[in-house]
């Protein structure tokens, strides 16, 4: 019998990649599901509603620490500062620091083995449309400046380490903003001081 199939959408605001999918076997096992674009991973919590084709939307949490700094081939760095190989930290961070790697540097040609996979056709995949979510101004200002270091970087106005240091801050502001840490004012004050780099 076809194994049934779920989509899912990834959550990272700069990826929200829709073609991600998973065996519905596979998520009752609660295996860890990882954004074959992004590489951003997650385990569902949630109960899986029998009806849909749709993984409701995962909240993704700690992704300022979960963010690697690295290049392909060589060990991962976390945002505690330590250091890991490839398979650790895909176990350790949920997240595939070479699919990162790619997804972040869009200009690079990806590996045969990184480039995400289609629904395989025997499978059985219904075609509801994908759940709407929840996009705070909050996200969509993060993303924006996330946007903005990118151009930064890609520019050589800023380095890699930096770059990532970066998207770590920004993703820490958006995660307390949206958990209602700081306040409006607070979160556009940090995010002007992170896209601020002509003093170097
Ligand atoms: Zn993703």
């Amino acid at each position: 019998m076809a194994r049934k199939i779920l989509k899912w959408r990834c959550r990272f605001l700069k990826c929200g990649f829709d073609k991600n999918w998973v065996y519905a076997d596979d998520v009752e096992a609660k295996k860890l599901l990882i954004c074959m674009n992004c590489g951003i991973g997650t385990v569902p919590k949630e109960p899986v509603s029998k009806s849909g084709s749709w993984l409701p939307c995962i909240d993704l949490k700690g992704l300022n620490l979960r963010l690697p700094n690295g290049s392909p081939g060589q060990d991962w760095v976390d945002g505690n500062g330590k250091t890991f190989s490839l398979e650790d930290y895909i176990r350790v961070h949920q997240v595939h620091p070479e699919r990162f790697y790619y997804f972040s540097h869009s200009s690079y040609k990806r590996p045969e083995d990184l480039i995400p996979e289609p629904i395989p056709q025997d499978a059985q995949v219904g075609d509801d449309p994908a759940p709407q979510e929840t996009i705070t101004s909050a996200d969509l200002k993060v993303q924006d400046a996330q946007k903005k270091v990118e151009g930064f970087r890609d520019g050589k106005k800023i380095n890699e380490m930096d770059y990532i240091k970066k998207l770590r801050y920004l993703e820490k502001l958006r995660e307390w903003k949206n958990s209602g840490l700081i306040n409006d004012e607070d979160l556009d004050a940090q995010i002007n001081k992170t896209l601020n780099i002509g003093g170097k």
